[in-house]
């Protein structure tokens, strides 16, 4: 609490090593030639549409609203050009904590949640929200696959919308749309209509992985 470690953000080996008084010696050095490559989405990945989308409707639209995110490829829609997310804490925190924060009343309260991380953690949120009918609206953005672990199908590959529908979501409300570009508008109206609706909603942006499409193609 005295700040010698940062509240948020990460703790690093050097961050760690000052605060208890010691060097972090490394083993390695980076050459001052080496220019610095912060991790991005890949260029064409169905998130990148899918945060494009949402951050223009609920930048000009929606001026309160928080985005809660969490573990995966799309944890990267914290950077730029996104800047989409306000938080990341472990998997399956955007759900509960998009919850807590609609029942506190915020308007729009958005989850942004991978399909494996919803199949890992993020169902019992999802099932909490259902249960008290919190306005709320869950974004699974599906890239059918595992794509941080090397493309594994994850315990709810092919069958996202049936699990939703198995824990109580309302049909009406379970959206899926294909992030390209050509639909942007519909899914703008998509985010709109379900921003509106106070109560549980899960839109599905839903478009494979292009490293693991690549691969399969690759192996034919
Ligand atoms: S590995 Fe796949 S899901 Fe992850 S950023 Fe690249 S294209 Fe997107």
């Amino acid at each position: 609490m005295d700040g010698t470690l940062s509240q948020d953000g990460e703790l690093t080996p050097d961050s760690v090593a000052k605060a208890v008084g010691k060097e972090n010696k490394s083993l390695f050095t980076i050459p001052s030639v080496v220019a610095m490559r912060p991790p991005a989405l890949c260029e064409g990945c169905g998130h990148r549409d899918m945060y494009v989308t949402l951050t223009q409707v609920l930048k000009e639209e929606y001026p309160t609203h928080k985005v809660f995110s969490d573990i995966g490829c799309y944890t990267l829609g914290a950077s730029a050009p996104f800047n989409a997310i306000d938080s990341c804490v472990d998997m399956g925190a955007s759900i509960t904590m998009a919850k807590g924060a609609a029942d506190a009343g915020l308007h729009p309260s958005i989850a942004v949640i991978g399909d494996s991380t919803f199949t890992h953690s993020g169902m019992t949120g999802l099932l909490d929200c259902v249960n008290e009918s919190t306005p709320l609206t869950i974004i699974i953005s599906d890239n059918e696959t595992t794509a941080m672990t090397g493309g594994q199908d994850s315990a709810g590959t092919g069958r996202i919308e049936a699990i939703c529908l198995g824990l109580g979501v309302d049909p009406t409300h379970i959206r899926v749309v294909v992030p390209l570009k050509k639909n942007h508008e519909e899914m703008k109206q998509i985010i709109r209509e379900e921003i509106e609706y106070r109560g549980v909603s899960v839109i599905i942006p839903r478009r494979e992985c292009i490293q693991t499409l690549s691969r399969k193609k690759r192996s034919k």
